[in-house]
């Protein structure tokens, strides 16, 4: 009899050393991977990231089950099957795994015309961060006041800036204008033999997230934050039949924020050169599109359906707060500006 309990009690402290064993164990292998990995939010490139532990990753990732959706309380696919790029759909690490070995470079484009200048430190600090980390990437400052250009922001390896010089225009809406025209003209003189995609940004800026290689595709472009709960109908398209950017009220899928949009260097070239051809189409006219630029380039994406989309994540607008639950990870957002300060105009 007390040597059954003898035995008994011999199981049980073996189980019980078995069960600590595995918990000190699980809790060491994921220690080391939290720590790479906040390690690589914080910089690191991916050359610099131990193979072991991309390697272990790949063995603990988990598997994608196909009833077993990641997100159910937004759209994830567009009816004519883009996805849609929400936290919660892709892994990472896996993500980059697969397109680190093409040696990618992102060439970026951002203006800072007359006072916007002052919003390039942040803008450049915050992407050294958090905007395609491990990839090469090539920014493109075009401004009419290269000394204003922050010279002193250290920039990762495999990272450059190049100053495009561009003349000082007279209204803020002719800059905004003119954008698609100088981004197809630099396409077209030297970012085609330097980059293989290209990524269109606003200036007035933050980084707060990850921006990496899950944005990459063909046709890139990021809803916009304020309207995506609407109706197509009260979406702000241009609606006069007299501008080339008229997009009638049944039509058009979602409304997209100029402040992102990019793509293969063909695709963004097709784009730019379009947008800009209707944009003088109708400053021949006298007439200037409802929201500029931006409405020329929704006309463009009805008709040319992006091959990607980018969730408000991706876009967002520091005025419009933090707490809608759909949005987890606020990656990109617009920051408040004192508008009668920055514009040359009202
Ligand atoms: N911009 C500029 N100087 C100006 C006005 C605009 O450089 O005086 C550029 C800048 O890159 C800015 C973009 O054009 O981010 C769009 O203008 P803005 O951000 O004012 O438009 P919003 O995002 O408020 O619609
Ligand atoms: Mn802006």
């Amino acid at each position: 009899m007390i040597r059954k309990r003898e035995h008994w009690l011999l199981a049980l402290v073996i189980a019980g050393g078995m069960v600590l064993c595995w918990l000190v164990f699980s809790r060491c292998t994921s220690v080391s991977l939290n720590e790479v990995l906040s390690e690589y939010v914080e910089g690191l490139t991916w050359r610099q990231v131990n193979h072991q532990v991309v390697l272990n990753h790949r063995l603990q990732s988990n598997q994608a089950k196909l009833m077993e959706p990641v997100r159910t309380d937004v759209l994830t696919v567009t009816p004519w099957l883009a996805p849609i790029v929400w936290e919660g759909t892709f892994d990472p690490l896996v993500i980059d795994e697969a397109f680190r070995s093409h040696n990618l470079t992102i060439a970026t484009t951002v203006f800072a015309v007359g006072k916007y200048t002052r919003f390039l430190r942040d803008f450049l600090e915050s992407a050294e961060k958090h905007f395609m980390v491990g990839l090469d990437v090539h920014y493109y400052v075009f401004t009419d006041l290269p000394g204003d250009v922050p010279s002193n922001v250290t920039l990762g390896v495999g990272r450059l800036l190049s100053i495009v010089s561009v003349p000082k225009f007279d209204r803020w809406q002719e800059i905004s204008l003119r954008r698609m025209e100088f981004i197809q003209t630099a396409i077209e003189d030297h970012i085609h033999r330097e980059a293989h995609y290209i990524f269109c940004l606003d200036v007035d800026m933050r980084f707060h997230g990850r921006v990496g290689s899950e944005v990459l595709g063909r046709l890139v472009a990021a809803i916009h934050p304020w309207f995506y709960m609407y109706p197509r109908s009260q979406y702000p398209y241009e609606r006069r039949a007299v501008s080339t950017a008229s997009v009638p009220q049944d039509q058009g899928d979602f409304y997209y924020q100029a402040n992102i949009f990019g793509g293969v260097l063909e695709d963004v070239h097709r784009l730019t050169k379009t947008c800009r051809e209707n944009l003088e189409v109708d400053k021949s006219v006298g007439v200037e599109a409802v929201w500029q630029e931006e409405s020329h380039l929704n006309w463009y994406l009805v008709k040319n359906k992006p091959t990607k989309l980018l969730s408000p994540e991706y876009v967002w607008d520091d005025a419009r707060g933090r707490d809608t639950k759909e949005i987890k990870l606020i990656r990109f957002s617009s920051v408040i500006k004192n508008k009668a300060d920055v514009r040359e105009n009202p």
